[in-house]
């Protein structure tokens, strides 16, 4: 049987393990202790490590973690992340014998530009693409290029769980409520999600019909978000792309 945990590492990432009881793989495993730990408590073996994006806190695992296990590290192309054993581009697909598990890659730039994401098994491993109730910022890309990523995330099914590396959700509900805060669906979430916090446990994954109904980020082809951006853009009819550009900056503003 597969089984999907998340371990918190650092101050609020999170390292998403699948395991059968005997083989593991991780998700940006960008501390490797918290990972060995959890291998070493159940006895599992690290097969392979799926790394989303070249930011430290998400690959700073890779080189430890080969050493010690030997296992596989599958990542973008990008010379800066170290270890890497195979690389992956949009499109291709993952399949991967022990635990048996297959994933499509999805090219998602904005955030950086070598970001991809994984999808299988119902879930979407969306690095620092896609938070609870928010995006990750643009360091990189372009508004038009995160839009157009958010726009492959938004076509996955309602149901995909949707599997963060940071637990940012209740930071990005308040500031979702600055801009969307007649939205009952928000209302609802930021109720739950604070009990979740509340008992330290995590807010993900959430589902992809939950970050449609609460997520600004996710939300720049709808009427609501498109007025909020005419009014901050200062300009009638802005385009989807224009829209989520105004709810990033919106949020830069608001954490600055
Ligand atoms: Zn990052």
């Amino acid at each position: 049987m597969l089984t999907l945990i998340s371990l918190p590492a650092f101050d609020d990432n999170y390292i998403w393990v699948w395991h059968d009881g005997r083989h593991a793989v991780a998700v940006d495993p960008g501390d490797p202790d918290p990972l060995l730990d959890f291998l070493d408590a159940n006895r599992l073996t690290l097969s392979a490590v799926l790394i989303t994006h070249h930011h430290r806190d998400h690959t700073g695992g890779n080189v430890l973690l080969r050493q010690r296990t030997g296992c596989a590290v599958y990542a973008p192309d990008n010379p800066r992340i170290p270890a890497v054993t195979h690389v992956l581009r949009g499109g291709d697909k993952l399949n991967l014998a022990e635990p048996g598990l297959h994933f499509d890659v999805l090219a998602t730039p904005g955030h950086t530009l070598d970001h991809i994401s994984y999808v299988g098994h119902g879930c979407l491993f969306c690095g620092d693409t896609v938070f609870g109730c928010g995006c990750g910022k643009l360091f990189e890309g372009t508004p038009e290029m995160m839009a157009a990523s958010l726009d492959a995330i938004l076509s996955l099914p309602d149901a995909t769980q949707v599997c963060c590396a940071h637990e940012y959700t209740l930071t990005n509900i308040a500031f979702a409520k600055t801009i969307d805060g007649s939205n009952p669906a928000l209302l609802e979430r930021e109720r739950e999600d604070r009990a979740l916090r509340a008992q330290n446990r995590p807010t993900l994954p959430s589902s992809l019909a939950r970050e449609k109904a609460t997520n600004p980020f996710l939300r720049f082809h709808d009427p609501d978000m498109t007025a909020f951006a005419a009014a901050y853009l200062k300009c009638p009819h802005p385009e989807p792309s224009e829209v989520f550009g105004a709810i990033r900056a919106a949020k830069d503003a608001w954490d600055s």
